[in-house]
């Protein structure tokens, strides 16, 4: 089926956007529209409201704006057509076969698509022997090989080779990182792990060396348009699938560990790709669930990577559980040592946030010393403040009366004060964070207004259509053409569908975002309306009369200085 735009509009006017998003995010209906907590920025409080009678979001903290397919195609990180199949495929249309115009991204897919399959053809045949011999004693068995499609690259068979064939270009190979300058692959002779992306698309490899010396055990790909290693968390896509929302994601620090985790029947596992934990990451993960266990690498580095993970989840509401590997081991070496019931032993028995930090306080002190113990009272209490867990911080709070010989009462009041202060801060945090509004001209001003009420007042479209000659901005000019053309078509002007016509003109729709946004009064009188065209028209001869003025101050000559007042006269229409 071809997905024209009547069929978009079909398919959104069968769909409730409130339902539709009530699935994503917790809303709560106040007077005539739905609140929620925004998932595009860091929010804390409900600045996203749902419209059901105009079927369109809005977010008056970070401005995110769209229709139901936007508000699917932005929290699932797919574009608007796939969206569209998405939303259209559940309500009963087979959209499934139907192909969208390629993109230079979809064209890199397909790349990485052919070079992957490549690897993997690579691996079954007579020269791979020697690595699957190989990966079968580090027990990595038929089944995961084909579930993480693992490769190999060789030196007889050249990948570089295979695509050029196929019309790709050497440039291109090089930008994707698959090629080197001199027409070489990159990956030769590596068992090859490929890296994906979100919707898990292959965007990257992994090779590791199985039969020669090099001082490099993993070469990655490079940073590329389709690969951002801040933005990915490896096997996001197929733990996705199979976690149910009360289900907890347990976070590692290389693809290698989750690949293992997953032969002993361990697919919850994802991990960052060879960066530090991101906001980003953060994000993602809570999209999944709030149930987070970081299972990071058992040395120092990993401790250290845990606290940071920690408090960058913290910071979006987030307490996530931990597990930590002794003898410096990583997951992948944890569960070759000790085996699957041990780690899996481990799994269920997670420490809070809590317990770790406060174990860690406790690492580096010497509790016999009252100044020490002191110390790790008070960064107790910091990191206790932290949770809502009542009885967690009752337990911690006994623990340490017992401890440490102190009164419960002292210690509770200690609590009682540091959560007042942390009150008072995250007030103060809160008044500031009212975004500066950019700031126009008077025409822009008056072309953005202007606007508006074209949007809610379809007779101004006409106004607009007979009355004005020019925007001065492009996207406004655009825009503007946008709805007129619009509103010929369809003989009606419907915001959540005219959001899908211009799904793909990015400029305009940020623009026509903030327009929607803007704090304007409902009613507005002609003389206001014929007020802005005033204004919006006025701005070519201003223009040019300023032009003028500059010239007329610069300009010695008598005859030329009376030559251009008087065209400054005639434009200003006081002479003919
Ligand atoms: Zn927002």
């Amino acid at each position: 089926m071809n997905i024209t735009n009547e069929l978009i509009n079909e398919i959104r006017n069968k769909i409730d956007i409130v339902e539709i998003v009530s699935n994503y995010v917790p809303l709560t209906q106040r007077g005539k529209n739905y609140f929620g907590v925004c998932p595009f920025h860091d929010d804390h409080s409900p600045s996203m409201s749902v419209s059901r009678e105009k079927q369109i979001y809005t977010c008056f903290s970070c401005g995110a704006t769209g229709n139901v397919f936007t508000f699917v195609s932005e929290y699932e990180h797919i574009n608007f057509y796939e969206a569209v199949k998405l939303l259209g495929n559940k309500i009963g249309y087979n959209l499934g076969i139907s192909k969208v115009t390629k993109s230079s991204e979809d064209k890199s897919l397909e790349i990485y698509d052919s070079a992957c399959k490549f690897y993997q053809n690579n691996l079954n045949t007579a020269l791979g022997k020697n690595a699957y011999e190989y990966l079968e004693k580090r027990k990595i068995d038929k089944e995961t090989i084909k579930k993480f499609k693992i490769g190999l690259s060789l030196s007889k068979v050249s990948l570089t080779d295979y695509l050029l064939n196929k019309k790709v270009s050497l440039k291109e190979l090089i930008s994707l990182g698959i090629s080197n300058e001199n027409g070489s692959d990159l990956f030769i002779n590596r068992i090859i792990f490929p890296l994906y992306d979100l919707q898990g698309n292959v965007v990257a490899f992994s090779g590791r060396i199985y039969n020669t010396k090099d001082s490099s055990k993993y070469i990655n790909t490079k940073e590329t348009k389709i690969f951002k290693k801040g933005n990915l968390l490896y096997n996001y896509h197929q733990a996705k699938d199979i976690l149910k929302k009360s289900e907890s994601i347990i976070v590692m620090e290389g693809f290698m560990d989750v690949i293992r985790a997953s032969t002993i029947g361990i697919d919850n596992c994802v991990a960052t790709m060879g960066t530090a934990f991101t906001k980003q990451h953060a994000n993602l993960l809570r999209k999944m669930t709030d149930n987070i266990v970081l299972c990071f690498d058992g040395d120092e580095a990993g401790a250290e990577a845990t606290t940071s993970a920690i408090e960058i989840l913290k910071e979006i509401n987030v307490t996530p559980k931990v597990i930590r590997l002794e003898e410096n081991l990583d997951p992948d070496e944890y569960i070759l040592k000790y085996g699957a019931a041990s780690f899996k032993a481990k799994i269920n028995n997670t420490e809070s946030a809590i317990e770790f930090l406060m174990k860690l306080h406790r690492s580096n002190k010497n509790l016999k010393d009252l100044n020490d113990v002191s110390k790790y009272i008070d960064e107790s209490l910091k990191e206790l403040i932290n949770t809502n867990d009542e009885i967690l911080v009752e337990l911690t709070l006994k623990k340490m009366v017992a401890e440490f010989n102190i009164e419960y009462d002292t210690l509770k009041k200690k609590y009682d004060f540091l959560i007042k202060e942390k009150n008072k801060e995250n007030k103060r945090d809160n008044v500031y964070e009212v975004k500066p509004k950019t700031k126009y001209d008077k025409y822009s001003k008056a072309a953005r207004t202007l606007i508006h009420y074209m949007i809610k007042n379809q007779s101004i479209i006409d106004l607009v259509e007979s009355k004005i000659t020019y925007f001065k901005e492009d996207e406004i000019r655009i825009l503007s053409n946008e709805i007129i053309y619009y509103y010929h078509k369809y003989g009606i002007f419907n915001i959540a569908d005219f959001i899908s016509y211009i799904s793909n003109k990015d400029e305009i729709l940020k623009t026509f975002n903030e327009i929607i946004n803007m704090d304007l009064k409902e009613k507005y009188s002609k003389e206001e309306i014929e007020d802005y065209i005033k204004v919006i028209n006025s701005y070519p001869i201003n223009k040019k009369t300023d032009e003028l003025n500059q010239k007329l101050k610069e300009e010695k000559d008598p005859i030329k200085q009376a030559k251009i007042l008087s065209e400054i006269l005639i434009l200003k229409g006081v002479k003919q």
